[in-house]
Parts: structure tokens; sequence; C-alpha cells
């Protein structure tokens, strides 16, 4: 029986759409450079957006073009996520961070057509210009620092740019299927790869994050961001917070401790996301100085968070972390870790290690851990296996074709995760296949070793990476950050990971090392690629 029901595309202006005709008077707020607040409503957002492809268009810009920003969290950003798809052109978020020659590659193998840039950020764009090319466009964004224009060929600030457009509503059919965005993998080994994400994937990603079982994005709900919009499209945050029509606050570069607490103070936040590491900062602040904040979730995602974190901000603050796993490839979320109705009977022990975890898939996604063969492991919570995923919103394969190991003949994706699955379906990674110690013939999970040094209330943060050793073949060494005004107890630490490790996978004291900082990748993950290097050295 054929079905009865409409072809009705997942195409992004259909988000738009329902923002102006539901909640034409919500907010969306961006804290600029100079700290001035800017107001819009998701009314003026949308006719901004419908000028915007008015001006897209009439500056030649054709369906299947590569349109790329190089901009933070901010209200131009989020018309240029709707604008863009929405002429059947390609948002192109490029991540500020990359390394002069991952920035020039990606450009150029998108081949991006014009890059909407940040006045404060184009300096970066400017020192690498001989390496760009057919870039026919730079739109200038004024992001209020106080600076001089940048010196960019063909250049136009935005609020020009805008005005060339008209105010009219135009949306030609976009079939579900067609490019919507591309984001690239912030790899640490070889070229980025280009994830092509569809409308569908977009439109059916944004729903699902919604669920309360996800993120549980609602209109009721104030919601910041701070995971950069050029990475993985911010977790799809604006995606889902347009379509449900919530209070969006973006917070420009006012992202760190005092800066980011009065902001979610002064507009009453409810919920935010971003990696583990700003969360250990604004700890660090919230437990020095009092905020009256509205905040009751903070989705945590992009590297494990620590246990002693969300048992930290829960007791003390009352703010609920929850923990999510996602990838480039997956759009980005995979998994979350809420607790079932009955684990809420448990003893905190359980519980916060439960929250620990990196949780069950989202409806819509399918994990599996497989071992070396292929064989699904099984799920004792002990035995590791590599992770695969698949879904509407997992990547079939990269945009060059790279890689086509990472993708089985049977239709997943391999993650690159080592991870245990337990009795309720509950995933943890314990490592990335590259980043695991072997010691003595046994795998060590750096991740459970970090974990537990994080949970010393005088570290701020931990990584731990191997070392060659002519005994153990390999032998964990463990970099900490001690909190401000604490110093390094090595012997503290080492009588910690005691109690969880047998002997034989221990550091030795001399391994347990304090250092100033840990190095961070372009998306605030430890970069444990240089403090590999540095123990080579
Ligand atoms: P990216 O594509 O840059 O977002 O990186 C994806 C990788 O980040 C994953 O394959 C994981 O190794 C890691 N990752 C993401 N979320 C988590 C998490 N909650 N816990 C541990 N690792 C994570």
């Amino acid at each position: 029986m054929r079905s009865t029901m409409m072809d009705y595309p997942l195409v992004l202006p259909s988000i738009l759409k329902r923002a102006k005709e539901v909640h034409p008077h919500k907010e969306i707020i961006t804290k600029w450079h100079d700290n001035s607040i800017q107001r819009l409503t998701y009314g003026d957002f949308y006719k901004r957006t419908i000028r915007l492809m008015s001006a897209l268009r009439k500056a030649g810009v054709k369906p299947g073009d590569a349109i790329a920003t190089f901009c933070l969290n901010h209200s131009v950003h989020l018309e240029l996520y709707f604008a863009i798809p929405s002429i059947r052109a390609v948002l192109h978020t490029i991540n500020i961070r990359l390394f002069p020659e991952q920035l020039t590659y990606i450009i150029n193998e998108a081949k991006d057509k014009f890059i909407f840039v940040d006045k404060s950020l184009a300096s970066s764009i400017e020192k690498n210009l001989s390496q760009i090319h057919g870039v026919q466009k730079y739109i200038i964004i004024d992001d209020k620092e106080n600076i001089p224009l940048p010196n960019l060929p063909n250049s136009i600030l935005y609020e020009d740019f805008l005005k060339t457009g008209d105010e009219v509503e135009n949306f030609e059919p976009i079939d579900e299927f067609e490019a919507a965005g591309i984001c690239y993998t912030s790899g640490t080994t070889g070229n980025p790869k280009g994830v092509v994400y569809s409308h569908r994937s977009t439109y059916l990603h944004s729903m699902s994050i919604c669920m309360g079982d996800a993120l549980n994005i609602r209109e009721s709900e104030t919601v910041l961001p701070v995971v950069p919009m050029f990475h993985v499209n911010s977790w799809g945050i604006p995606f889902a917070a347009v379509m449900t029509g919530c209070k969006l606050v973006f917070p420009g570069k006012h992202l760190l401790g005092a800066a980011l607490a009065e902001l979610l103070e002064s507009e009453g936040v409810t919920l935010t996301a971003g990696v583990p590491t700003v969360w250990n900062v604004l700890y660090q602040h919230l437990k020095k100085t009092k905020y009256n904040l509205k905040l009751h979730t903070m989705v945590v995602g992009g590297s494990a968070a620590p246990r002693g974190l969300i048992e930290g901000f829960e007791k003390e603050f009352g703010i609920s972390i929850l923990h999510a796993w996602g990838m480039t490839e997956t759009s980005p979320v995979g998994t979350v870790s809420h607790l079932r109705g009955f684990m809420n009977e448990w003893e905190d022990e359980k519980r916060y290690s439960y929250r620990a975890k990196q949780g069950v898939p989202v409806p819509g996604v399918e994990i599996r851990a497989v071992d070396d063969q292929g064989k699904d492991v099984p799920k004792d919570g002990k035995t590791p296996g590599e992770l695969l995923v698949r879904g509407p919103w997992i990547a079939a394969s990269y945009k060059s074709g790279e890689s086509p190991e990472s993708f089985t003949s049977d239709g997943w994706f391999r993650t690159g995760d080592v991870v245990v699955l337990d009795e309720f379906g509950y995933m943890q990674i314990t490592d990335r296949k590259k980043d695991l110690i072997k010691t003595r013939g046994e795998w060590i999970s750096s991740v459970d070793m970090e974990n537990l040094v994080m949970a010393d209330p005088d570290v701020l943060e931990a990584a731990v990476v191997g070392r060659k050793d002519p005994v153990r073949d390999e032998a964990p060494v463990v970099f900490i950050v001690p909190i401000e005004g604490k110093t390094l107890d090595a012997k503290k630490i080492h009588d910690r990971l005691k109690d969880h490790f047998a002997h034989w996978q221990l550091p030795k004291l001399d391994d347990i090392r304090s250092v100033s900082t840990i190095p961070k990748t372009s998306v605030g993950k430890f970069d444990k690629k240089i403090l590999r290097k540095q123990l080579e050295e």
C-alpha cells in the first residue's frame, strides 16, 4: 500500500518562516565587542534574512556555490546560517583557529566564492591572501572592535551589502537532499575532511535535539550557545533554537569567566552549551563571585565531561550538566546521557557515574561497538570496542571521497572512538583509538585516568598520554594544571589512582607533572599530539 502522506520537503526555509509566523516578537540578543547589546526580534531577523537572500542573488550567488563565514557567535552569523542555504547555496563555516595551511586548504577545497568575515578576525585572512584562490568578494561584519577596517580585495561592509538587496520573499523549491552546509573535521592528522550536510539532515537533527530526552530546547528556554558557530554548526543549536522560537543570546567574544557569567545573569539564560574547558573556568569563577543565575542546564560535549564537574555544578549551584557525544560527521549530536526514571532512585555515586557516561543514542541514531573482526562486543560495561554509528544525519562519505575505510560496506560510520556499552545501552568513551596507551600488552584508558585526576579539587585540567618505555612498552604520563593558588601533590594523585588502576598501569611519581597550560586544538580540546611530541623531544 502506498502512503497517503504529503511529499513535504524537510528544508531550512520552513524553519525560518515558522519563526516569523509564530514567534515574531521573541528576541535575538548579541553582545558585541564594545560590550553594546543588540536586540533584534525574530520578525526583524526574518526581514534582514530575506534581504540578505536577495543581496546574495544580486551579487551573483548561484545554487551550489559555497559561501563561507569566518565569524564568532552573533546575530549576523545567524542571518547567514539561514540566508545562504535558503537560496540553495552552501554555508561553509570556517574554524577561525585553524593553522594557515589548513585555513587556505579548506577555503580552496570548498571553492568558497564569498567570505563573510568579522572585522576583528580579518587579519587571519589578510595574512594568507596570496594562498587563497577564487574568492570573489569579502563582506566585513563590523563587530564593534575598535580597530581600522582590514584591507581585503573587493570588500564591502555587511550593512552596505545588505542594502543592495530587496526585502521581498523569494523562496524557490529545494530538494531536501541538496547540500545546505559544509564543515571540515578538525582532525589533528592530515588535511581536514569536508562533511556536507543536507537540508534534510539538518532539519531532522534540529527536531531530534529539541526532544525532551535530547537537549530539550523549547520556546520557554533562553539559550546561549558558547560552542562556536564555526564548530559543527554550534552543535545545531541555532537551527533548533529558531525552530522552536526560544530567546537566543549570542556572546560574541565574551566567552570566559566573568564576562560570560554577567551575560548569563543579565539575559536570564536557562540553557547553554560548550566544551568542558569553558565550564571549568566558569566553575572556578562562580566559586568566587555570586550571581543570580536562572541557568538550569549546561550541555557539555566535545570532550568527556569530568564527573567532578558534573557533581560540583549540581551540588553547589543547582546547575545540571547534560553530557552529550558527537562528531563533525554526526551533525554532531549522537548520544546524550539522561538518567532513566528508575535511576533517580539510585544513590549519588551510581547516578553521577551514569551522568558522566556519554549516554544513549538520540532517536534516529543507532550505535554499536565492535571488535577488530567487526563482531559486536558484549554489553557488559567493560569490553571495549570501536563505536559505529548510523542514521539520517550521519555522514555516508567525505566530500572528496577521502578515507573510505571510515565507512563500512553495510552502511555504518566508524568513529575511531573506543567505547564500552553497558546492560542499559549506555555508552562510555574510554579513548580515541589513536590515544590508547598500551602497557605490557594491555590497554589503559587515558580518559578514565584523566577523569579520576580531574576529580581532585586541586586540579583544574589533566591530560594523560603515553610515553615510550623500555619495560612497559608505553607508560602513562599525567600532565596537570593545578587550580590557582595550589601546587601539585603527585603523591596524592598517585594514591587516588591506586584504588582504580592495577599497579602496572599506574604512572610513576615523576610522570605526574605540573604544567601551566595544556595545549588545546582549534576547538578547545586537549591536543595530545603536541603533548606526545613534547615527550618525544
Ligand atoms: P569533532 O569532530 O571535532 O567534534 O570531534 C569528535 C570527537 O570528539 C569524537 O570522536 C570524540 O572522540 C570526541 N568527543 C566528542 N564528544 C565527546 C564526549 N562527550 N566525551 C568524550 N569525547 C568526546
